[in-house]
């Protein structure tokens, strides 16, 4: 069975050719650009595939894409129509998410941020917040990895509210659904967490309407990807005060830009798309067992909606 391979990352795309052949002996697997019989390859694995990559292979059966969103992939406006898309998502990736989640939902309601200026300041300067009971936590998305966020929060103890397409039941999170139960899902939160999957109707989401129904001084941590947020509406936001302190791990260009706003605006605390990477050899594995079970005509669990765009 060949394979065709390909992120932007040369390096990165020869290590997962290495991994992918060791796992599935047998398989021909190789970078997209070296293929030299496209009609020989029946399966795609990629990050980011650039426009017309994919088309050039007319006899795809599935299209993987290395990460759990397949925006990348949707991105391409020659994709070839009706070709399964499987995710990689597994309890790394979860687990990643959660530890992401928990630690910067946890820095923003003890206030570390004005603990740390009042640390540089020399200022013994004790910031006393309500206890997570009472401190009003949302998570938009409750797939894969929003579910788990949700419930770790909940765990900790958080008042913490959780928002899907379809009604969700998540274990001491109250859960709300489509559009009728956004305004009541953003209602007065304190610290909204995004784990939305981008398509049409989510992109742009966090918007000043959004970011308006939120608690005055509430903060926004963005986990799941860069165009879901308006950034000047997140700047004008955060110049008023109605948002006091913005996480950030994706952006509309990544990397983010040297000149961008974001790097130096005191309010803002920006990571570079590490929320929760694919574990390299867990990653192979899952995607290797996926590739496998396509093949053998199993039910693929990871199979992603190309129509509804997750
Ligand atoms: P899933 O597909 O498992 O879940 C998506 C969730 O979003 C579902 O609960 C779905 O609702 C909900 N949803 C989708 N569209 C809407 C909508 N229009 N209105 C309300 N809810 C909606 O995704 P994952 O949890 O696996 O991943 C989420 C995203 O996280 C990925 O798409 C990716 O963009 C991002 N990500 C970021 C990473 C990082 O390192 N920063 C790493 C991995 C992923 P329903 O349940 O009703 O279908």
């Amino acid at each position: 069975m060949n394979v065709a391979v390909y992120l932007p990352d040369l390096a990165k795309t020869r290590w997962w050719c290495e991994t992918l052949s060791a796992l599935l002996p047998g398989w021909t697997i190789r970078s997209l650009v070296e293929i030299e019989d496209r009609d020989a390859v029946a399966y795609a694995v990629v990050w980011r595939p650039r426009t017309g990559d994919l088309a050039r292979f007319p006899n795809l059966k599935a299209i993987v894409s290395v990460g759990a969103g397949i925006d990348h992939v949707l991105a391409d406006a020659e994709l070839p129509k009706d070709v399964p898309i499987i995710r990689t998502v597994g309890p790394d990736l979860t687990q990643r998410m959660r530890e992401y989640v928990a630690l910067h939902v946890l820095r923003h309601h003890r206030d570390m941020p004005r603990q740390l200026q009042a640390q540089a300041e020399r200022d013994w300067h004790a910031i006393v917040v309500p206890v997570a009971p009472n401190r009003k936590v949302g998570v938009m998305g409750l797939g894969n990895l929003g579910a788990e966020a949700a419930r770790t929060l909940a765990g900790l103890g958080f008042a913490t509210r959780g928002w899907s397409r379809n009604p969700k039941s998540v274990e001491g999170v109250e859960t709300f659904s489509g559009e009728a139960g956004f305004a009541p899902f953003l209602d007065g939160l304190e610290i909204l967490v995004n784990l939305l999957p981008l398509t049409g109707e989510t992109a742009g989401i966090l918007d000043a309407r959004l970011l308006g129904q939120l608690a005055p001084g509430a903060c926004v941590i963005n986990c799941a990807r860069g165009p879901h947020l308006v950034d000047e509406d997140l700047l004008a936001a955060l110049e008023s005060g109605q948002i006091k302190q913005a996480t950030l791990d994706v952006f509309h260009v990544e990397p983010l830009p040297a000149d961008h706003v974001f790097w130096t605006h005191p309010a803002i605390t920006i990571t570079p798309h590490i929320a929760s990477q694919i574990d390299a050899a867990t990653g192979g594995r899952l995607i290797a067992a996926n590739l496998e079970l396509f093949e053998a005509g199993e039910p693929v669990p990871d199979l992603a909606d190309a129509g509804r765009g997750y």
